[in-house]
């Protein structure tokens, strides 16, 4: 299998998250633990999304039916094309995609979804580009840090990342010289990093207009 810095040769572009960044992933997850384990609260999937952020949270679910449920979601093809695009990442990706080419996603999802992962982006028509997933030797609780050093790996190649993830921001060296544009997000993080805030995906490419043809 070719490597990422094989596919990448002569090519300089930007890497881009999956989950919360193209992916509504976290609606997804809720609306099928509602179904399955209970929605005593009676909130809407976005809601309890608001609330508890991530499915591990939720009070009523914990125990061992719902970790069962939840390491088979995270090793199946079918939930990833199942997943709802985030509001205008499709639009977004694609013209950010004109001003730096989509060199990889990068995200940490298990290297055994790939095939769902490939089928979303394709059917969702977000720019093909190679994609990188966490190998199976990388435990989940090293993946945050296994992601921060693919990416320092890569630089200048790849010069930067589109992410919504704190915990992925504070594992990356703060050497790095790239640029990080963090989706979603408003609050400023205590780093020397290259951090550029971006509530919704036209201040993306707004940003990256900016930033890449100063
Ligand atoms: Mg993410």
């Amino acid at each position: 299998m070719s490597d990422i810095n094989d596919l990448l040769e002569n090519k300089s572009g930007i890497a881009i998250d999956l989950d919360e960044t193209l992916s509504w992933t976290i609606y997804y997850w809720m609306l099928e633990a509602q179904k399955i384990f209970g929605n005593p609260e009676n909130l809407t999937p976005e809601a309890m999304a608001r609330k508890y952020r991530y499915t591990g949270n939720v009070p009523y679910w914990e125990g061992q039916e719902f970790n069962k449920w939840r390491m088979g979601k995270i090793l199946c093809n079918e939930t990833q094309r199942n997943l709802p695009p985030i509001k205008g990442s499709i639009k977004g990706l694609n013209n950010l995609n004109k001003i730096i080419p989509i060199a990889t996603y990068l995200s940490c999802r298990p290297q055994a979804v790939i095939k769902g992962t490939k089928d979303w982006l394709k059917a969702n028509n977000y720019p093909d580009a190679p994609i990188t997933l966490r190998p199976s030797s990388v435990k989940k609780q090293d993946e945050q840090k296994w992601k921060a050093k693919k990416l320092e790996s890569l630089y200048p190649d790849i010069v930067g990342i589109v992410d919504d993830n704190p915990n992925f921001i504070k594992a990356v060296s703060s050497d790095f010289k790239g640029v990080i544009f963090l989706y979603d997000r408003q609050k400023s993080l205590n780093t020397n990093l290259n951090i550029i805030s971006c509530k919704d995906w036209d201040t993306v490419v707004r940003k990256a207009k900016e930033y890449f043809r100063k």
